[in-house]
């Protein structure tokens, strides 16, 4: 009988979930660099290179990898001849590693986790509770598998009701452009099948926990059904375009993950899951000897990128910005953004809707007029840091307060991640405004362009405060150009036609 202490389970989660907010999992890294090495997209080897770059500079840094650290999932695999020596239970003993992990002064993680869901959303200013899953298994070991899942990646799940018969290659070939590029990709795609729906969901969930092979897949030949499928979605996945960021490419998926269980005759239920550019997890098992130990990764396992900065660079001074230059951009174009920028996400956008509601006054400092909006909620800083990571968030969020920023603030333009709806498409031409994309998941990398930040309103909201950042050379494409042209729309349909020419060859 292993007796396991509680204070070793709570330090091995403490440890781990430190551990993967600034190192990559290697082979997540190797499968990054591949892509990037097969990337004909401009765009798209430029987001992957970013995001390559920001991943060695955190493994050096040890900061983390993106401003979002995620929602804590852990799977925990309890040996049937384990004890714990304490009376908390599991949850507990979670929630307190989570806990230390997001409290640590060296390393300080977002915390994004409120209570309660609807009402309320206050931040549990702990990033806990994790979702925790406990199986009971044969054996005398703990077996761990824990993950920190970015907001971006986990609001894209997808699960459906299939009939038997039904083709899941053709459900994940539809549904995956209904995601967007909100997940970050390239990532990975977990899909559980069967069971019930809620099976179907945590299989997904867990299937992400695998380790990145598809090469191998590739190159052996598939050996089953099973394996034939990953094969299949994996292709399916990649001849859609969508790319990088959604910026149109070669690679979407760096790999597919499946995980089925057996279901009712009646029933075929499928989940997909994203995995984003900030995946993040590990495995541990734990005896009765003591806590897990993490050894960290030799850093000349990173490929070593230098951003290319091509001649068509712009460099822009938004503290003189008028609309004419901004009339000048178009769809597509590489900027580096220079001067003081607001920065804003969703409670933030709230409270600015109420006051307006209320015909209150915005607080002290808050006026947007003919300013960039980013959308961000950074991680605290360190040291000498002026800001944390600081990445973008995904702006399609924001477009139900388009029409209120662009034509009651005047605002001149909003800096995120990922595509825009059609509406706010429509508004940004309207307004003759515009809209850029950061790299999401390249948010140490954003943040060194950051030389100073301060809060202007909003302080009690924590990371979703009003800031005023001054950024020197900011990278960012102009993702929506003053008249309506979006390079989300343009580059995957571009790229999926180029795919399908490639192949017919
Ligand atoms: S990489 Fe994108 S989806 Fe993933 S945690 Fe960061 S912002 Fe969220």
């Amino acid at each position: 009988m292993a007796r396991i202490k509680s204070e070793d389970f709570i330090n091995s989660v403490a440890d781990s979930l430190q551990y993967i907010s600034y190192y990559h999992p290697l082979d997540f890294v190797q499968a990054m660099y591949e892509a990037y090495q097969k990337e004909e997209s401009v765009a798209a080897k430029d987001a992957i290179a970013q995001i390559l770059i920001n991943s060695r500079m955190c493994a050096i840094g040890k900061r983390p990898i993106c401003q979002d650290t995620g929602i804590i999932s852990a799977f925990v695999k309890m040996g049937m001849k384990c004890r714990f020596d304490s009376e908390m239970t599991i949850q507990e003993m979670v929630d307190e590693g989570v806990t230390r992990a997001y409290t640590s002064t060296v390393n300080p993680l977002r915390k994004s986790i409120v209570a309660p869901p609807m009402a309320g959303r206050k931040n549990t200013n702990t990033n806990a509770p994790a979702v925790v899953h406990v199986e009971m298994v044969a054996g005398d070991e703990l077996e761990m598998h824990i993950a920190a899942k970015g907001g971006g990646s986990e609001n894209k799940s997808k699960m459906a009701m299939l009939n038997p018969g039904d083709s899941i290659v053709e459900w994940v070939r539809k549904t995956l452009p209904t995601m967007g590029a909100g997940w970050c990709p390239p990532g990975i795609l977990g899909i559980g099948i069967g069971g019930t729906a809620d099976k179907a969901m945590c299989l997904a969930k867990e299937s992400l926990m695998e380790p990145v092979d598809i090469h191998e897949l590739v190159e052996r030949g598939p050996a089953n059904t099973l394996e034939e499928l990953r094969l299949e979605i994996y292709e399916a996945a990649n001849s859609l375009g969508i790319g990088a960021q959604g910026l149109g490419g070669l690679t979407t998926v760096l790999d597919v993950k499946i995980l089925e269980f057996p279901t009712h005759a009646a029933s075929m239920p499928v989940a997909m899951i994203p995995n984003c550019a900030a995946t993040r997890h590990i495995h541990f098992q734990l005896d009765g000897t003591g806590p897990a130990t993490f050894i960290p990764p030799d850093i000349s396992d990173w490929p070593e990128i230098s951003m290319q900065g091509g001649t068509d660079v712009k460099r822009v001074n938004l503290d003189a910005i008028t609309k004419e230059e901004i009339s000048s951009w178009q769809a597509g174009d590489t900027l580096l953004l220079n001067g003081k920028i607001l920065t804003g996400r969703d409670a933030a956008h709230n409270r600015i809707q109420n006051l307006l509601l209320e015909e209150k006054p915005l607080p002290d400092g808050v006026d947007f007029n003919g300013r960039f909006i980013y959308y961000v909620g950074p991680v605290d800083p360190v040291g000498e840091e002026v800001v944390g990571p600081a990445g973008p968030t995904t702006s399609t969020r924001m477009d139900k307060y388009s029409e209120m920023m662009l034509n009651k603030m005047n605002l001149a333009g909003m800096i995120g991640k990922a595509e825009r709806g059609d509406a706010t498409i429509d508004l940004i031409k309207k307004y003759q405004a515009v809209y850029l994309m950061a790299v999401g998941g390249a948010a140490y990398l954003v943040s060194k362009a950051i030389t100073n930040a301060r809060t202007v309103a909003f302080e009690d909201l924590g990371m979703e405060a009003i800031y005023e950042f001054e950024v020197k050379d900011m990278p960012v494409t102009v993702a929506v150009d003053s008249r309506g042209q979006a390079v989300h729309k343009t580059g995957p349909t571009f790229w999926q036609q180029k795919i399908l020419e490639k192949a017919s060859i």
